[in-house]
């Protein structure tokens, strides 16, 4: 928030500033499949199973790797915030970090979701939005943002003087994992991570740089679709926001279901292949066991 000037501007702050921005990651040196090979195969597709999200709550739900998965707005204008994790080790998960370094602040058709280090490899691909239309607005904000955190009760702590609230999304996705995976709360506490905010509308305001939200485009009928690049355990927690228009963190806001649907194709993408482990080697540019043995004689 960068509304206090302390400092007095060089005589060159104009030229410093006018330097042109350059993309720090550029997702073209990705090897990967064009969309359109995913969206050859999504046309015959076989509903497998179908979970309902019951708002201020979080559930789980598994998508076997080569299979779709829609989230879809049922009832109501609600946005959803979702965890991704390796069903087969809760190590690897959605790393929002590096998926927006490489893709942007909002995600959309032909966008991946990458895990956390030191896997780092496409999770999912985004393979259809019902709200691509969207784009950005006049005040900079898209659907889909990769840039918040989830609603949780220590913020809400700090900034309501102690003020206590148990369905923050953090509380609700921390509750639906211990039940899935019979950890404890506070194991389970420590594998929810920054999630994808699935149809919130948000961005920075351009004067403070700080994080908005405003209601959510989302109508009945709208959805997200992923492709499971590996088999996903998915966690989301119908936000205690709503359609996160004015408020979120208490039970204010007017909330509704939501429902995630997973789809078996008849064949896989044209080409397709399982994403290996990320390549590096992971030895961070130390010198073999035996040569720094050799040196300490
Ligand atoms: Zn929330």
């Amino acid at each position: 928030m960068k509304s206090i000037s302390i400092t007095d501007a060089p005589a060159d702050a104009c030229t410093r500033k006018a330097v042109k921005p350059v993309i720090a990651y550029p997702p073209e040196g990705l090897k990967r499949l064009e969309l359109a090979a995913y969206r050859a195969v999504r046309d015959d597709l076989a509903l497998v199973d179908s979970v309902v999200i019951p708002p201020r709550e979080a559930g789980c739900w598994t998508v076997p790797q080569g299979h779709f998965c829609r989230i879809v707005c049922t009832e109501g204008s609600q946005v959803g915030d979702l965890n991704l994790f390796n069903l087969g080790n809760l190590d690897e998960r959605l790393y929002t970090g590096k998926t927006r370094a490489l893709f942007g602040s909002h995600v959309g058709p032909g966008d991946q979701l990458f895990s956390s280090l030191p896997y780092l490899r496409p999770m999912a691909t985004i393979t259809h939005d019902t709200l691509d239309w969207y784009g950005f607005d006049e005040f900079g904000a898209g659907v889909h943002d990769v840039i918040g955190t989830r609603c949780d009760p220590y913020t809400h702590a700090l900034l309501s003087d102690g003020g206590t609230y148990h369905h923050c999304c953090h509380s609700n996705l921390t509750r639906a994992l211990a039940q899935r995976t019979g950890k404890t709360l506070d194991e389970a506490e420590t594998y929810v991570h920054d999630v994808l905010n699935v149809f919130m509308c948000t961005g920075f305001t351009r004067d403070s740089g700080q994080y908005f939200m405003k209601a959510s485009p989302v109508r009945p009928g709208d959805y997200l679709e992923f492709f499971a690049e590996i088999d996903i355990l998915a966690c989301m927690s119908a936000c205690p926001g709503g359609d996160c228009s004015t408020t979120h963190s208490s039970d204010i806001a007017r909330c509704y279901p939501m429902k995630a649907e997973v789809f078996r194709p008849r064949a896989l993408p044209d080409g397709w292949q399982a994403p290996a482990l990320n390549g590096y080697d992971r030895t961070h540019g130390t010198e073999p066991p035996w040569r720094v043995a050799e040196g300490a004689r």
